[in-house]
């Protein structure tokens, strides 16, 4: 039986929004080079040829991804689907106005900006009391455990700590990419030193919910006795009960 082609219009709309970016290369490596390759089927059905059972791969994802071999990887159609609309989603055109935006932004682009720049995953609410104890570990609230999961990324905040689960933290590391890369080298140095370097994964004793936090880390957001953790919207910051205080102090003068 003779397979009907892509129509023309439809390669056109893929090539497009995918801008020739393979969707493997952008979800496993974060590569956002533009790849010799072609337009597979998500399915495995050649002759459907709608918009959302096409990708444009690379020429070696494209073969493992057809590949039913032992060796191969066996990708799935569920991952690759994710992936190819986080890349149509990083891949749209900026217009102007958030050009400029962005470009008023750059002078104080850091961590929140990086968290503001992905999605509302979890829209996470609310502020919790907690405490931090002489070993350094600290209770995270049962209503948030489903969120932190069994391991978490913690790193700096701008006078807090910065508590998020994995998916969160690899997200806001591929979205904001190509953006940390444009910043001047001081500020890309800066932002690494700051806020990537001192991410570490932690283990979360998932019977009780605590986390041992590193003491660095507690010295920087200078933790003690009692904490907040507030929610926000895709992450939770740690802070000093005092220091959030005084922050909300402030904002509420301005
Ligand atoms: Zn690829």
């Amino acid at each position: 039986m003779a397979r009907r082609g892509i129509p023309q219009e439809t390669k056109t709309i893929i090539l497009i929004k995918s801008k020739r970016r393979c969707a493997f290369c952008f979800g496993l490596d974060n590569n956002t080079d533009e790849q010799e390759g072609q337009i597979a089927h998500i399915n495995h059905n050649n002759s459907d040829n709608n918009e959302d059972n096409l990708v444009w791969l690379c020429l070696k994802h494209h073969n493992k991804y057809d590949s039913t071999t032992s060796q191969s990887k066996n990708y799935t159609k569920e991952e690759l689907i994710i992936y190819r609309d986080k890349l149509y989603e990083y891949m749209k055109p900026i217009n102007t106005e958030k050009k400029d935006k962005e470009n008023n932004e750059k002078a104080i682009f850091n961590i929140n900006t990086a968290f503001n720049n992905i999605g509302d995953f979890y829209n996470l609410k609310g502020e919790y009391d907690t405490t931090i104890d002489e070993k350094n570990r600290i209770k995270i609230p049962i209503m948030l455990h489903e969120y932190i999961g069994n391991t978490i990324m913690v790193t700096k905040g701008i006078n807090f700590l910065i508590i998020c689960n994995n998916s969160i933290w690899n997200e806001m590391e591929i979205v904001n990419k190509e953006r940390i890369n444009n910043l001047p080298e001081k500020e890309r140095m800066d932002f690494y030193r700051k806020y990537l370097s001192s991410a570490e994964p932690l283990d979360v004793d998932t019977k009780t919910g605590r986390i041992i936090i590193k003491p660095y880390l507690i010295e920087y957001a200078d933790l003690k006795n009692q904490c907040k953790i507030i929610c926000v919207k895709n992450h939770l910051e740690i802070w000093n009960i005092e220091r959030y205080k005084k922050y909300l102090e402030c904002i509420e003068s301005e």
